[in-house]
């Protein structure tokens, strides 16, 4: 009755398997350990219900599991496991020993298997829970050891899938160690957001939108990327259905298409997000691995993650409205699963092409709202998401960047952010000139340069001629890279970072003037006058349009004290107390 596969094909499988029996076990806290990117050790530790003596003498046996007791519990499987297969097919192909111990027993069982036989059983004292240690994979089947990559290869094999599976429990504290040294560690505290910080890391945790609704018995609760941050490719992309982490192409389409014009083709949305769905009313049993599902109404599963996707990119936009004009064009034919299946076809088509409920259901998606209450293992004011947020990790002087909100900007110019009690203006030029320029001077040549798509040839009088060829050293430390041309032509083939190719000529010209205007030539002033040039040149300016995800590292810089004036002295921010304005209005005096 159930799908059946190979369900050990490298060590990462086995992490998989013994997460998820530990998982099922109700464990609280789990180790994972790995040696030689797991070929010759793989540890899973928990503190889960333990198995009886009894139990543990038969775990191993093919198709042995508490988890089903008749056939129609196939229907409806809320456990990761159900076909007990796992513990049977990883003995078989290793040298396989467990530990375990029920809860409320006074002592433990071991077990040592060797190939699926056993070779040692007794009582063993250890801590409630369960330890399984598989030495030697495929020390009996030297084909399939012959296809194992490398060991650093495998390992990282088995840190994914350690990630994936820990990250679709939130609940659940995970300790992975690979050649004795920790590579991660989950709290467990049941805060999706937590869970991220830990597992992604800092960069896949701010900056995300929590996406959050359900409907018709369905919720989806999650977090899903900015359109300003896209990534280069869907690695980042995590699905998750009753806490089962899965590939879906039908997930990945029906979020892809609610970025449509948001994001460049080639950049790929991130999320982390959980579809919980009765049980009855998705398949797991389609797979070996379990990897794929077929959702009862894929209809309806599409519409939720498109709908709810798009509100949540939407109503970034509409916050930043006042900053960013992007122009959601609300008239194009809303996407709906029909169209995106129509235009699927071969092995790209969604699983199960012969989905049987699509006209019986109409969902009103009008009524769909931003639902937090939803979300079983996040909270939407978490901690560490959104951008009014207090970033746990700053490395900042006065970091001071706590709940902080982007208002908007006046005149293309000023940036309004609301912070504590104070509206703050900031001069987007000036921050970002100061920027720049603090980048320019602390940095190695090297790293502030970016060549040109195309060379570029400029032509310089005689006298402005001699000056760029005694100072080719300066000009090169600046991020130039200037050669002599023909008479009186240079060609430019490398400037200074961040430089607009329009300002190029003048800015040249402009750092022959200050050479030459330096009558007692003190290298470091001369160069900081340059530097100012180039920063000047190389920064926004007002009156342009900037995107909101500049205009946040702008404040964040400004907040944080890094940058007070900019390089001409002028103010980079202006402080209004919200007092001030109560008392231009009058509500004080
Ligand atoms: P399945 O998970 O599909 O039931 P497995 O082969 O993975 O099959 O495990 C067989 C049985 O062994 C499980 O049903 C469970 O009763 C028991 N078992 C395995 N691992 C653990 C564990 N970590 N804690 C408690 N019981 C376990
Ligand atoms: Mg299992």
């Amino acid at each position: 009755m159930i799908a059946a596969g190979e369900v050990v094909e490298r060590p990462a499988s086995v992490v998989k398997e013994l997460m998820e029996n530990a998982f099922d076990a109700g464990a609280k806290n789990i180790i994972v350990e790995v040696r030689n990117g797991g070929s010759t050790y793989i540890r899973v530790t928990d503190d889960g219900c333990g198995m009886s003596p009894d139990d543990v003498g038969i775990s191993f046996i093919r198709h042995a599991t508490s988890k089903l007791h008749d056939e129609f519990g196939l229907e409806c499987i809320a456990t990761m496991g159900f076909r007990g297969e796992a513990l049977a097919a990883i003995s078989s192909v290793s040298r396989m020993e467990i530990i375990s111990r029920e809860r409320g027993s006074e002592v433990g069982t071991q077990l040592i298997l060797d190939a699926g036989e056993i070779s040692e059983m007794g009582s063993f004292g250890c801590p409630e829970g369960t330890t399984v240690i598989v030495n030697d994979l495929f020390f009996n089947t030297p084909a399939r050891l012959k296809f194992l990559k490398s060991d650093r290869s495998e390992a990282s094999a088995c840190i994914n899938t350690a990630i994936r599976c820990a990250l679709g429990h939130p609940e659940i504290s995970v300790r992975f160690i690979r050649d004795g040294d920790e590579e991660f560690f989950s709290p467990g505290d049941g805060k999706l957001d937590s869970a991220m910080y830990s597992l992604l890391g800092r960069n896949e945790t701010v900056c995300m939108l929590p996406c959050n609704s359900s409907a018709d018995g369905i919720s989806l609760s999650g977090y899903i990327s900015s359109p300003s941050e896209g990534r280069g490719n869907r690695a980042h992309q995590f699905f998750y259905v009753n806490g089962r982490y899965i590939k879906s192409v039908l997930l990945q389409s029906a979020l892809e298409q609610a970025y449509r014009n948001t994001l460049l083709s080639s950049r790929y949305p991130a999320c982390v997000l959980f579809l919980n769905i009765p049980y009855g009313s998705v398949d797991v049993n389609v797979h070996p691995t379990k990897m794929e599902v077929r959702f009862g109404s894929e209809k309806t599963v599409f519409d939720l993650v498109y709908h709810s996707a798009k509100l949540a990119i939407e109503s970034e936009s509409r916050v930043d409205t006042l900053v960013e004009d992007i122009d959601f064009d609300h008239s194009e034919k809303a996407v709906s699963y029909e169209t995106v299946h129509e235009t699927k076809t071969g092995t790209d088509a969604l699983h199960s092409p012969q989905a049987p409920y699509y006209n019986q259901l109409s969902l009103d998606f009008s009524n769909l709202s931003q639902n937090p209450q939803n979300s079983p293992v996040s909270s939407p004011q978490s901690p560490y998401l959104g951008k009014n947020v207090e970033k746990p990790v700053q490395n900042v002087k006065n970091s001071d960047i706590s709940s902080y909100s982007i208002i908007g900007e006046a005149f293309k110019t000023y940036i309004i952010v609301e912070q504590n009690n104070e509206l703050i203006l900031i001069d987007k030029h000036a921050a970002h000139e100061r920027m720049i320029f603090n980048r320019l001077k602390s940095q190695s040549r090297e790293n502030s340069s970016q060549y040109l798509l195309s060379a570029m040839t400029i032509k310089l009088n005689p006298l402005d001629t001699e000056i760029v060829e005694q100072n080719g050293e300066l000009l090169a430390e600046l991020g130039f890279e200037i050669e002599p041309f023909g008479i009186g032509e240079f060609i430019v083939r490398a400037v200074p970072a961040d430089m607009f190719d329009s300002d190029i000529g003048p800015a040249i010209e402009e750092i022959i003037e200050k050479i030459r205007g330096c009558s007692i030539p003190d290298p470091d002033s001369v160069k900081d006058e340059i530097l100012h040039t180039v920063a000047c040149k190389a920064a926004i300016k007002a009156g342009w349009l900037t995107q909101k995800a500049e205009l946040d590292v702008l404040v964040k810089s400004v907040l944080s004290g890094e940058i007070l004036y900019c390089p001409h002295g002028r103010p980079v921010s202006v402080p209004v107390t919200r007092k001030d304005l109560d008392r231009l209005f009058k509500r004080i005096l």
